[in-house]
């Protein structure tokens, strides 16, 4: 792929094996995880089932979505390609360590920016790729205003970036220590370079949509690639293993706080449930840690939850602001620990904005 060497291919899989070793949440000191080497894209592959890997990304300040890697008898089939093509080459070089098939296909589930934008690697690495999304997929990804991705919005973050960059140099300038500082200079260095990588993006879309459930059969294997209806976005697609049961989520089932700003909060609550009908060993989430099928319960139960107390505080006539404070208690107990376990998207930090989001879609639509 990209014309490497035999030698280069075998030094990077000798790095790829120095990072699989290193998990990112075990760094000392209780360090902000961000703050790993600005240069380093990282992802820990776990296997879930016989030749079915997780790509599990590590935090950064620009996230990165999950991979899945499923190897079938004539080539690697890889779902989702993160924020940046920087990223998606660092999990092919790790995927090198356990197949050397060629990629074949990808499937993005869906056009938010951290699951899509790493598309061309795999695209100039062959060019006969198959990349498979659904159609409505597709119409955001090319669509203005679609919400945070597509196309368009690679525009809308390079106009936005700098005043981010100026803002990380303002805040290293008035740091209070020397750990905050250099987490702040690690962020600084990560936007830096994400920006250029922006700027040289070579966006590769869908070759192929599909507008309702279908299978693949794909060297011997069955990947079925499923519509549920509307959650986390309009064409929002997942991908079932039938055989090794394994469930691919994107975004819609997150081991975190989830993002509901392109989403349709009912709707979402109705597809979770759809997917717990689903015979599941194992799910690969958009972000976090491979989960068990309970935790569709777990998620469904948060989604409710706050779609339920936004509607009746809402239908009390009770001001956002104090809204998001209540039900950020209200919630707590139940759903604190679970929604934080890592550095990005915890409970504390997401739970105002999910509370305004299902406020501007369900009580005030604007
Ligand atoms: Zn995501
Ligand atoms: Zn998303």
């Amino acid at each position: 792929m990209e014309g490497w060497t035999r030698r280069q291919v075998l030094a990077q899989a000798t790095i790829a094996a120095a990072v699989y070793t290193l998990d990112p949440h075990e760094l000392c000191c209780g360090m902000n995880a961000y703050a790993q080497t600005a240069s380093t894209e990282s992802f820990e592959l776990k296997k879930v089932g016989d030749g079915v890997w997780a790509g599990i990304a590590a935090e950064r300040y620009k996230v990165n979505s999950n991979a899945a890697v499923i190897e079938t008898n004539d080539g690697l089939v890889i779902v989702d390609s993160h924020s940046k093509p920087s990223a998606a080459r660092t999990l092919y070089k790790e995927i090198q360590v356990v197949s050397k098939k060629p990629v074949k296909k990808i499937i993005n589930t869906h056009f938010h920016w951290d699951h899509w934008q790493g598309n061309e690697v795999y695209a100039q690495g062959n060019p006969s790729l198959e990349i498979i999304a659904s159609e409505k997929m597709k119409e955001a990804l090319l669509r203005p205003n679609s919400g945070v991705g597509g196309v368009p919005f690679i525009e809308t973050q390079i106009k936005s970036l700098p005043g981010e960059i100026a803002k990380l140099k303002d805040e290293i300038q008035k740091a209070p220590n020397a750990a905050t500082k250099a987490r702040l200079e690690n962020n600084l260095q990560q936007a830096e370079s994400y920006l250029k990588e922006l700027q040289n993006l070579k966006p590769a879309v869908p070759t192929r949509t599909v507008s309702q459930t279908m299978s693949l059969q794909e060297g011997g294997r069955e990947i079925r690639l499923m519509l549920m209806g509307r959650g986390h976005t309009d064409g929002d697609l997942y991908i079932y293993l039938p055989k090794e049961k394994v469930l691919v989520t994107g975004d819609a089932v997150v081991d975190r706080m989830p993002f509901i700003g392109d989403g349709y909060p009912e709707e979402w609550i109705e597809t979770v449930a759809a997917l717990e009908k689903l015979d599941i060993s194992q799910m690969i989430v958009g972000h976090g840690n491979p989960t068990p099928k309970s935790h569709l319960v777990f998620f469904r139960g948060f989604l409710t939850e706050l779609v339920g107390a936004v509607k009746k505080h809402g239908a009390a006539g009770m001001p956002l602001d104090e809204m998001k404070k209540k039900i950020e208690e209200e919630l707590a107990g139940k759903y604190e620990s679970g929604m934080s376990k890592y550095e990005g998207g915890r409970y504390r930090d997401r739970i105002g904005g999910n509370v305004e989001q299902v406020y501007g879609k369900l009580i005030k639509k604007s």
